[in-house]
């Protein structure tokens, strides 16, 4: 659990709760540090603090889920006031859970627990429905969900997790024009603070890889006025 507070004797009483329930804690004490340790290494929870000096929990909140191993990692933020609480919620910050300060730690804790569940049943659920699908093969490229590998005529490509998703879901439906919004909505879940343009670089990094010319598409096309689609062979 990375545990990111600015008061020292919070965050020391938050994990040392954690402590006694057997989690492991690293702390962050301002918004560099947690993400710094955030880019550096998976962690199973975060529990952030919104006021921070520097950077604030929300850039954090938005910048963990943008990029690095911990873009799909429950977030638990804390809030000094109420009207904070509808701040971040309102926002829909990327923040899975928040509590309102003063808390009880065992509510904390509980909430801790409840959010580990939440996201252990989630991986179990992806994997399932993962391994149910079957590679696809789409033109010279084949889609292996289960096992997140690309290959074209058989060489094997690196895609981001951004990269594979946003592949995965037009290659699934070759000839249908996806807009910029749906693909927006399917390759980033809820997270309010990419634009579409977002769209647009992401396509542009793709087809760098897939591509034979990715200034002359044939996979990934562009349809005027309207999104993307895959090649309908
Ligand atoms: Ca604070």
């Amino acid at each position: 659990v990375l545990v990111v507070e600015d008061e020292q004797n919070i965050r020391e009483l938050i994990c040392l709760h954690l402590d006694l329930e057997q989690f492991d804690c690293a702390q962050a004490a301002d918004g560099t540090e947690a993400l710094r340790l955030a880019r550096e290494r998976p962690f199973d929870l975060v529990i952030l603090d919104l006021m921070l000096p520097g950077l604030d929990g929300m850039s954090i909140c938005r910048a963990i889920r943008r990029e690095g191993p911990n873009v799909d990692v429950p977030i638990l933020m804390l809030t000094a006031r109420r009207e904070e609480s509808d701040k971040v919620l309102g926002l829909e910050s990327g923040a899975d859970d928040y509590l309102t300060k003063p808390f009880g730690v065992r509510e904390l804790v509980a909430r801790v627990r409840a959010l580990l569940r939440r996201a252990r049943r989630t991986v179990q659920q992806d994997r399932q429905s993962e391994a149910a699908e079957a590679p696809l093969t789409a033109g010279p490229l084949t889609i292996d969900a289960a096992r997140r590998l690309v290959h074209r005529d058989g060489q094997p490509i690196e895609l981001t997790l951004q990269e594979f998703t946003l592949l995965r879901t037009l290659a699934a439906e070759p000839g249908i024009v996806f807009s910029r919004e749906r693909l927006l909505k399917r390759v980033w879940k809820g997270d309010t603070h990419v634009t579409t343009r977002s769209v647009d670089t992401l396509v542009k990094r793709l087809r760098q890889k897939i591509e034979i010319d990715a200034a002359h598409p044939s996979l990934i096309l562009t349809v005027w006025g309207s999104g993307y689609k895959f090649a309908d062979a």
